[in-house]
């Protein structure tokens, strides 16, 4: 997209090379305000088409973006990620979401009845309506798994959408809207907004629900906005995944598997492991594994055509360069040292920093207590199982934590973790584990995403209660209890009644016909 004449332009970078990809807007209010007026006309028609259109219309549009050559080659030129990541994690994560949540919202969004046990004359029907339009709010760090994909739930709840990308990744959204128009969808029912935080703020301001991803900081702002307006705000935060791993770990697969889970997308995801406590007895022979398969790490420039083999990419915000710099300082001034990488790769244009591992780290170290979310991962030795339980959960974060050990040991450590996701000697899968709701507990966020949970949630729920009209003549009996005129005889009934079913018990005694 080229800018306008009037909207002031926000220059998208590669940050693999450094060179300038495309200008987009920076629409600010009166872009959003545009937006979600095209949007309130077409939630309604929308939310009113058999499901069955909503998914077919959600089908159409993975299929145009499978089919689209430019779309992956987009996501690695502007995100600096290697294009096995592109299309093996954010376009598969896509289609699966699609695929399952297709399924979960069919079920999420029946309508069901309650049926009451005191008011056995009375039937509910529990109705579950879109909130209208949502507005959609993501990071840098997965242009499609964290922005785009997270429309899955709201539109096929029925809710138009409109997505504010990052301004740093903003053209796979805009190519996937594109895509949509395309399949055939109705344009303004999904709908690409670029800016900066400002015209984040404008959305939240105008939208009936917000799904919002990014830093802690920002999360908290988005949240209070929307608690002034009284609108259903879900946030998923930051994270600081610890990996724990216990004597009873096959090192070799733990080794493996947290050599991905801490440098996947040079170490920019929010599920990453971000800090690892290792118990004595194994701590040097898992570090070594570490180490060796660190510095086999293939880092360069990756081809958004993908013809090479590439572990690691740039760094997609050169910021987490610096507080990748800043932690790793501050872990060496206070006695860590490097076991493998350490520097940034100034001989190449764009931003990038070697796998970088810390060895002997501390608890009070910045590299242990605040989000890296780059290239540098530490290692610190713990006495046993339960001061690993201590420092995983030292923390004002709780997204997500891997255990390697025995299954029941793992397990029963797992149960004591405060996390909201946990994963058994594996990493970072759990993500893609779609049917499971995913949210992270202190201040990592609020709400979730996936399973069926994260389709009602952009849905308000109306309750239609009926008469059930066998039974008038009992309806017409509790009127007379309950409502004008009062009459103190009628109220001796009750109260006697009242201790009877309650205070007796006899309430108890009988099941709603549910
Ligand atoms: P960020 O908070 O800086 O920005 C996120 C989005 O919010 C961007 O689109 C930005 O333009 C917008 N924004 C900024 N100010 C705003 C405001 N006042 N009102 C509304 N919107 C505003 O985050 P980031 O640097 O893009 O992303 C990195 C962070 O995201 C990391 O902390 C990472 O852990 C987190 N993250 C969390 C998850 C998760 O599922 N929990 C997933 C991915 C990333």
């Amino acid at each position: 997209m080229v800018a306008t004449a009037t909207a002031p332009t926000i220059r998208v970078v590669s940050p693999a090379t450094g060179g300038l990809l495309a200008e987009v807007p920076d629409e600010g209010e009166a872009g959003v305000e545009r937006a979600v007026a095209a949007a309130r006309g077409a939630a309604p028609p929308w939310g009113a088409r058999p499901y069955g259109e909503r998914a077919e219309a959600l089908k159409r549009w993975r299929d145009a973006i499978l089919d689209d050559p430019e779309a992956a080659c987009t996501l690695v030129e502007e995100s600096g990620k290697p294009r096995h990541e592109a299309i093996g994690i954010e376009i598969l994560y896509l289609c699966e979401l699609i695929r399952f949540t297709i399924r979960a919202a069919r079920r999420a969004l029946r309508e069901e009845s309650r049926h009451p046990l005191l008011f056995l004359t009375k039937k509910t029907r529990l109705v579950r309506r879109p909130l209208g339009v949502v507005g959609v709010i993501g990071p840098w760090n997965f242009p499609i798994l964290n922005n785009a994909a997270d429309c899955v739930a709201p539109l096929l709840a029925g809710n138009a959408v409109v997505l504010k990308p990052s301004e740093l990744t903003p053209l796979i959204s805009l190519r996937l809207a594109e895509l949509w128009r395309r399949a055939g969808n109705p344009a303004d029912v999904f709908q690409v907004v670029t800016g900066r935080g400002a015209t984040g703020a404008a959305l939240v301001d105008r939208v009936d629900g917000v799904m919002f991803t990014g830093s802690v900081d920002t999360g908290r702002k988005v949240a209070a906005r929307a608690a002034a307006r009284l609108i259903p705000c879900v946030t998923e935060l930051g994270g600081k995944s610890p990996f724990v791993v216990l004597a009873s770990a096959d090192l070799d697969r733990a080794a493996e598997a947290c050599v991905w889970s801490s440098f996947m997308h040079s170490g920019q995801a929010c599920i990453r492991t971000e800090r690892i406590y290792v118990v004595e007895g194994v701590a040097e022979r898992f570090e070594n594994l570490l180490a060796e398969r660190i510095r086999s790490l293939r880092q360069h420039v990756p081809n958004p055509g993908g013809d090479e083999a590439c572990d690691l990419g740039a760094v997609t915000f050169p910021r987490q360069i610096e507080v990748v710099e800043r932690h790793l300082a501050d872990a060496q001034s206070k006695g860590a040292r490097v076991a493998a990488g350490g520097r940034r790769r100034t001989e190449l244009e764009g931003n990038f920093f070697e796998p970088t591992l810390l060895v002997g780290a501390t608890q009070e170290m910045a590299v242990m207590r605040e989000e890296t979310f780059g290239p540098l991962v530490a290692v610190m030795r713990v006495r046993d199982a339960e001061e690993a339980l201590r420092l995983a959960n030292d923390s004002h974060l709780g997204l997500n934590a891997t255990v390697f050990g025995a299954p029941d040991e793992a397990m029963s450590l797992a149960r004591r973790l405060d996390s909201g996701q946990v994963i058994l000697n594996d990493v970072l899968v759990n993500y893609l584990v779609v049917e499971a709701p995913l949210g992270g507990w202190k201040q990592s966020g609020l709400g979730v995403r996936h399973g069926i949970e994260g389709v009602r949630q952009w849905t308000r729920i109306q309750a239609i209660t009926v008469r059930r009209p066998l039974l008038a003549p009992v309806e017409r009996l509790i009127a007379k209890l309950l409502a004008f005129p009062y009459d103190p005889r009628v109220l001796a009934v009750v109260s006697r009644a009242l201790r009877l079913l309650y205070r007796r018990g006899l309430a108890e005694k009988f099941r709603a016909p549910h």
